[in-house]
């Protein structure tokens, strides 16, 4: 998973369009924080910087200063499963029609595939990412249709994965929404600048205006001139193609930043929503309600509303940890722990603790935030959980890694609250989640709940599965 931006002035100058990639992409980072890069169109000539680390790292004033142009389009990368430097985004080409550069969000269901066909016409490739895949792919198909937006759609149908992109040309800017509109992708627009971000959270950041969302399966050109849009599924309705999309719904339960709106639903509200419904299903006696931060603090919010009972601070995240921790001991595991959050051992002490999380993938971090909850004075701990079991691992790059690591494959509710040393466990049902989604425009993918893979599974699932740390 990742986080994707692009910029275009339509009036062909240079206001600050390097300042804007770098404060988009930056508020992109809870998508990933790996690796971060904007790639500009300086009269034709691209140029490129990134590297690994975070954004304000890679970015100084000496660096955005001699990123010059009128569209840039950048990246932050998460944890994807290539090592190295290879997936480092954006990627910048020369094809037969000029520079192109590709940002994007994705998992290429049927790569291997693709890959070796590509190989047989003669295509070489030095990486073994979905970047060059997609750049490679769509350079063949560019040089057989007449315009980009063409060979675009060729690439598309060829394609099977989940995918948000944002492509830069030498003179447009281009995102691409997959066809099943599981990866999300929203356009904004300032004055002269039009905007492509992977959240709507970056406009607001940059006070810019939320236009929309992508449809699925289109693909939305912003030049000089025009702003125009074709579509992978164009003999169905507008209405149609957005009723029948399937956003992942892990995005309002874990991955959005709460103040983004996707596909018409208020990720915030979503989970406070689902924190409410949480309440009705197993409600608890308690004296504070907590969230486990901060990604549970929404939902906790609404648990506490729900059940009338006071929701307080309890726990408190240290921002400036970074995600490297040896944690091969038991030892070694309570340490990261306690480097990652500190107690409020006065607002805990004696009290029984509800402490509400987003979700609970392999309960690793969940048990140990029990024990030290406890070990700091809370007379009992009740956990409840804003989404359902997690039964089925992500093969669109989302969450979790194979089988094995799911307790609900192979456990009770009972026997997960035993193993992480609840006082009692409580899931909102997957029923409520989606009531709790509210406005929702379209349908959604939850897989991961129910088994139902919405975009297919890939040719060596094991494989493909994409390794996320879920604390
Ligand atoms: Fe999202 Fe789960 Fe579907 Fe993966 S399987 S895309 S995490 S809903
Ligand atoms: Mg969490």
């Amino acid at each position: 998973m990742s986080g994707i931006f692009g910029v275009i002035n339509r009036s062909g100058i240079d206001e600050g369009t390097a300042s804007t990639a770098y404060y988009g992409i930056f508020s992109l980072q809870h998508r990933g924080q790996e690796a971060a890069g904007i790639a500009i169109n300086n009269n034709g000539t691209f140029l490129l910087h990134k590297r690994d680390g975070m954004v304000a790292d890679i970015f100084d004033e000496v660096t955005l200063n001699a990123l010059g142009g009128n569209c840039a389009i950048a990246h932050a990368r998460g944890a994807d499963g290539i090592v190295g430097p290879d997936g480092i985004q954006p990627v910048v080409i020369k094809s037969r029609v000029g520079n192109i550069a590709l940002s994007c969000d994705s998992v290429i269901l049927n790569a291997e595939q693709i890959r070796e066909e590509l190989k047989n016409q003669g295509a070489i490739f030095q990486t073994n990412t979905d970047t060059e895949l997609i750049l490679s792919l769509f350079s063949r198909n560019r040089v057989v249709s007449e315009t980009t937006e063409e060979a675009l759609l060729k690439t598309m149908k060829e394609l099977q994965g989940v995918y948000a992109l944002i492509i830069m040309t030498e003179d447009k800017l281009i995102g691409v929404r997959d066809p099943y509109g599981l990866r999300p992708l929203s356009l904004g627009k300032k004055n002269n600048q039009w905007m492509l971000a992977s959240e709507n959270c970056s406009f607001d950041a940059l006070d810019a205006e939320y236009v929309r969302d992508l449809e699925p399966g289109e693909i939305l050109s912003i030049s000089k001139d025009e702003v125009s849009s074709i579509f992978y599924n164009s003999e169905i309705s507008s209405d149609e193609r957005i009723k029948n999309g399937k956003v992942c719904i892990f995005e309002y339960v874990y991955v959005a930043r709460p103040d983004s709106v996707i596909d018409g639903t208020n990720v915030f509200k979503s989970r406070y929503e689902a924190g409410k419904a949480l309440a009705k299903l197993h409600p608890c006696d308690c004296d504070l309600v907590i969230g486990a931060p901060d990604s549970g603090n929404a939902a906790a919010l609404g648990f506490a509303d729900g059940l009338g009972v006071t929701y307080g601070m309890g726990l408190l995240k240290n921002r400036y940890v970074g995600r490297t921790f040896i944690k091969s001991t038991q030892e070694q595991r309570e340490l990261a722990v306690r480097m990652k959050f500190a107690v409020l051992k006065e607002a805990i002490k004696g009290k029984r603790i509800a402490i509400v999380d987003d979700s609970l993938v392999r309960g690793t971090t969940t048990k140990h935030i029990i024990r030290f909850l406890k070990d700091n004075g809370a007379s009992e701990v009740h956990v409840r959980l804003a989404s359902p079991e997690v039964k089925y691992p992500c093969c669109y790059g989302v969450n979790a890694s194979s089988d094995k690591d799911l307790p609900a494959t192979y456990m009770t509710v009972e026997q997960i609250g035993e193993m992480i040393g609840a006082d009692s466990l409580g899931y909102i049902s997957l029923e409520c989640l989606k009531e709790a989604l509210g406005g929702l425009i379209c349908d959604t993918c939850s897989a991961c709940f129910d088994g139902n893979y919405v975009a297919g599974k890939p040719e060596s699932f094991e494989k493909s599965v994409h390794q996320v740390t879920n604390l």
